[in-house]
């Protein structure tokens, strides 16, 4: 149910909190939903098992180690940094939301590169951090490197995704050195998909390098985990100290920690459906080039989803909804994205399905046209 804040209430907010809405991930009850970039096929089970055994044994009567320090240090030896170099949240939106607590506000400018992530636009207002975007060029959706370097000059943060929600393209290591070279405040790159990019792409490393980049993984997405809601952010131990002191210290509690220690341990268990992800968004999106004759446009992905151009994308999202039982998102109305909608790679009949679907809805329109 949609929650409406009154015009007595709204005038009690401040400025920046009553600009708002609450936030409504527009889900609806389908048979296949494609919408939030999730993993469906879920945990493996022999993951599944280990974990519910250490879910059974973890006492709940004290309160969590605030930063994890088990977790931390799991995190740290899988991604060669120290623990000192980690910080965990209540999924990547906490710790974005923390990065803006700490280094946004009033005069600390962002520089964003949409479109992008919602997110980041939305955490910056609630805290007043003006924003200069720098748009992605509007055919290849890729950034303009060269004005978002020129930009980053004079920020506070800027925040880079790789691979980027909703367009899929990664970042280069160059480009990345680029902007923390550029960039006097802290450089996120958002590395929440990056496990589904070929190997070699993270740019996780050059924290180690450059003490002002921050690199954001979470297991929402490869790890089967977006209701546990883990996250986690690699950089300069200063950096982890200051979004440590804005921080809720138990928002990652004891249960999710226990879960998470078993997820770190057993992540080579995910390859093999990781695997499958890729292959499918190749089948996928070989499919829907395939369908140029009926207008489509599909842009490559790095991520387990593809961002895809149709004609009339409100109507096409809306059939695919009623008559289909699929959820997709629409981004149509999203500046730089008219006619997109975003489609995340599932299961083989999943994705057989929102194929199947769209050649169908695709069709009976152009006979009509
Ligand atoms: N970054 C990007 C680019 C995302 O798309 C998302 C989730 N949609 C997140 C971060 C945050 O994910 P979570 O809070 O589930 O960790």
């Amino acid at each position: 149910m949609a929650l409406a804040i009154s015009d007595q209430v709204r005038a009690l907010m401040r400025p920046s909190a009553a600009a708002l809405e609450p936030y409504d991930p527009g889900f609806s009850p389908v048979e296949v939903n494609l919408s939030a970039n999730e993993n469906t096929y879920g945990m493996p089970p022999a993951v599944r098992e280990r974990l519910n055994a250490a879910l059974a044994a973890t006492p709940l009567n004290r309160y969590p180690v605030p930063l994890a320090d088990a977790l931390r240090q799991r995190i740290a030896d899988w991604h060669g940094v120290t623990p000192a170099q980690v910080c965990v949240g209540n999924g990547g939106d906490e710790l974005l939301f923390n990065l803006f607590l700490a280094f946004g506000g009033p005069g600390h400018v962002l520089v964003n590169c949409p479109p992008t992530f919602s997110v980041y636009g939305l955490y910056a207002g609630l805290v007043d951090t003006p924003v200069v975007d720098v748009p992605r060029d509007p055919v290849t959706l890729r950034p303009n490197m060269d004005a978002l370097v020129e930009a980053a000059r004079t920020a506070h943060l800027v925040i880079l995704t790789s691979p980027n929600n909703p367009t899929g393209d990664v970042a280069s290591r160059q480009d990345v050195a680029r902007l923390c070279q550029a960039c006097p405040g802290i450089v996120l790159l958002d590395e929440a998909y990056m496990e589904f990019a070929p190997d070699g792409t993270t740019c996780e490393d050059l924290v180690n390098t450059y003490p002002n980049l921050a690199v954001l993984h979470t297991f929402s997405k490869a790890f089967a985990f977006a209701g546990g809601r883990l996250g986690y952010i690699l950089a300069d131990p200063s950096v982890v100290g200051a979004l440590a002191a804005v921080r809720q210290p138990y928002t990652v509690d004891v249960l999710v920690q226990a879960a998470a220690e078993v997820i770190a341990d057993s992540r080579a268990d995910f390859q093999p459906t990781i695997d499958c992800i890729k292959a499918e968004r190749t089948r996928v999106y070989q499919a829907l080039l395939g369908m140029g004759g009926l207008g489509v446009t599909v842009w490559p992905s790095c991520a387990n989803f593809l961002c895809v151009r149709v004609p009339d994308a409100p109507r096409v999202w809306a059939t695919l909804r009623d008559r289909h039982s699929i959820l997709v998102r629409n981004f149509s109305s999203t500046p730089g994205l008219g006619g997109c909608l975003r489609v995340t790679i599932g299961k083989p009949e999943e994705n057989d399905r929102v194929l199947a679907a769209l050649n169908q809805i695709l069709s009976q329109s152009s006979k009509e046209a």
